[in-house]
Parts: C-alpha cells; structure tokens; sequence
C-alpha cells in the first residue's frame, strides 16, 4: 500500500492533510457487519455472483445506514480489467464514482479468471465504501490515499471480519509518499 502525493493545487491541500489525519472510525458494534461478511463468504464460495451482488449490497446498505448517507450502488463484475501502464500491469479490484455513488468489484481474477479470495474481495468492497465516506461524510473534494484513508479502511475491514485491528506503521518513500512497514506492522512495534 502506497499512499498518494499530496495534491498540487494549495485549496485541496487542507483536505488532504485532514484526511491523512484522521486515523479512526466510529465502527459498528452490533456484528451486524460481520454476520453479513459471513454470508458474502458463502455466497463466494458458491461462485454465484447474484448472491455475491446481494450480500454486497446488504452490507453497503448497513454500513451507510450507520454512518447515515445516501446508500451507494453497486455492481458486481466477473474478471478484472488489466491495467496497463508504461511498465507495469496492474489488475483493478474494485473503484467508486463519486458522481453516481457507484461502487464496482470484480469477482474474478484477470489472467485465470480464478475467484478472489474472500480477504481481498471484502478489504477492497471496504476501500471502496470508505471512498463514499471520505465524500459524503467528510466531504473532501476528493479521496485520496491518504495513511488516514488506508487506517479507516483497514479498521473497517477488520470489524466486518471481526478480527482485531492491527496498527499499521509507517515508512517515507520519494515525493512525500508511504507506504507500510510491513515487518514492524505485523511485529506489532
Ligand atoms: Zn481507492
């Protein structure tokens, strides 16, 4: 995970700054979440996509009911698009448009059109809404990937799979970028 440089134009710099700062999210402690992340387990290793697209939408709706904004759409899709760029390919997993408050996943890995695993699958559907937060909730201008932006969505998904939320530690790259120190998040310190 690697954030994004902070934004160029001065008025979406205050945004920004306040979303790489806020590293918590009021969660829901009801485990609502979590017995809705169970059925969507269920439902992918059935492969049947009208119920992955279901338990998708049940678990967007409980979540915007929670945090008290328009509920979003979504759109479940079968293999993932290939994104190429000078010298990398990367496979998309899921985005959002803030216009619609359409957020669309894919089910199904690029190249051998192999289900994705369940922790990807709800980590990105959790990334996802968390783009509808910083827009509606917050209200930014935009959704950047902040070190604030990757902690809320990481607390979200950890409460949707009910495990307990690990503190993610940071490490500087070029251009004002992070990206997690993987060694000393999962030592815990
Ligand atoms: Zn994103």
């Amino acid at each position: 995970m690697l954030t994004d440089a902070s934004p160029r134009k001065s008025s979406h710099s205050a945004g920004f700054l306040e979303s790489d700062r806020i590293r918590t999210l009021d969660l829901p402690q009801d485990g609502h979440l979590l017995t809705i992340s169970k059925s969507l387990e269920s439902a992918m290793n059935s492969g049947r996509s009208a119920d992955v697209r279901h338990a998708c939408a049940e678990f967007l709706a409980a979540s915007s009911r929670f945090y008290n904004l328009p509920d979003c759409g979504i759109r479940v899709l079968a293999a993932r698009p290939l994104r190429v760029r000078e010298n990398w390919t990367s496979e998309l997993f899921g985005d959002y448009a803030p216009e619609s408050m359409l957020i669309r996943v894919w089910m199904r890995t690029a190249v051998r059109k192999e289900i994705t695993s369940f922790g990807t699958f709800l980590s990105t559907l959790c990334h996802e809404f968390c783009h509808h937060l910083d827009y509606q909730k917050f209200e930014f201008h935009d959704s950047w990937h902040t070190r604030g932006f990757y902690e809320r969505a990481a607390m979200l998904h950890h409460c949707a799979r009910g495990t307990p939320p690990k503190k993610l530690f940071w490490l500087p790259t070029s251009g004002g970028r992070w990206r997690i120190d993987w060694p000393r998040t999962n030592r815990g310190g």
